[in-house]
């Protein structure tokens, strides 16, 4: 039978939550052998995502794992200030550790719940060995942000622009790790204590040389996948019927 594929999506309650997971939910339901774990920044598990997992149809765990306050960004800062879901992708990995035989065949994919992905990326990532890699579009202040391959298709370097000193300069949307070698590198979680920006590079170094990358997506010319960034909706008017009790209630 085919690789499993699990996919760790950390998610938080804002008016576009729903909508986000219901864009995820409608790429997923066409790959076969897929587990979605869904990991909510929150004490709970929230009614929302519950109600929604239940109606899905997708082969699902619902986990929870709150980002205490000091690693929350403020409103006003920059994205990039802090790193977003950390947490709640280690509570991802650390389920997998507990729950998964270090033999079973599969892969493991962190994927944002606002990024846009194609379902020719899941066919790219199933027979994972140990990493595999490919273009992102929209990461790192370019179109899109990807491997570069010598003339035998192994990768020599990286065409990013932000720090390209860093051993693995690369977006979580772009790579996909073996079940078994991320059950069993015990040490390899992500962290806030990361350089900003290291979050991914110092993640993938416990788990691989640059030797071991394993360039998909047609060596690396494609791009199945985009760190798409939605805006928050206008809700101006919403206040007022809250105060006159029509809120909606999505
Ligand atoms: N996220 C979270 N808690 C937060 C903010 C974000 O769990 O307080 C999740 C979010 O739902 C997404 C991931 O972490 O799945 C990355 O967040 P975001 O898309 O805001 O980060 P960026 O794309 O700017 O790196
Ligand atoms: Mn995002």
């Amino acid at each position: 039978h085919l690789p499993k594929i699990f996919v760790v999506t950390p998610t938080h309650a804002r008016p576009v939550q729903k909508a986000e997971l219901t864009r995820l939910k409608n790429v997923f339901l066409h790959i076969p052998a897929l587990h979605w774990i869904i990991v909510e920044d929150a004490n709970g598990k929230s009614e929302l995502v519950t109600n929604f997992l239940k109606t899905s149809s997708i082969p699902h765990t619902h986990l929870f794992k709150q980002t205490p306050v000091q690693w929350k960004i403020n409103q006003k800062d920059p994205r990039w200030i802090k790193p977003r879901g950390v947490l709640q992708r280690n509570e991802g990995i650390s389920w997998l550790r507990e729950n998964i035989s270090p033999t079973e065949k599969g892969v493991v994919y962190f994927a944002d719940d606002d990024n846009t992905y194609s379902i020719e990326l899941f066919k790219e990532m199933r027979y994972t060995q140990k990493i595999s890699v490919w273009p992102v579009g929209f990461v790192g202040g370019i179109m899109v942000e990807k491997p570069l391959l010598d003339e035998k298709g192994r990768v020599r370097g990286f065409n990013a622009n932000w720090r390209p000193d860093r051993k693995f300069p690369l977006d979580m949307a772009s790579f996909a790790v073996n079940l078994g070698l991320l059950v069993r590198s015990t040490d390899a979680f992500f962290s806030h204590r990361s350089q900003r920006g290291f979050l991914e590079t110092d993640f993938l170094e416990k788990l691989a040389t640059r030797d071991d990358l394993e360039p998909k997506a047609d060596s690396c010319t494609k791009v199945f996948v985009w760190h798409t960034q939605t805006s928050d909706p206008d809700l101006n008017r919403e206040q007022k019927l809250k105060v006159q009790g029509k809120r909606s209630n999505l």
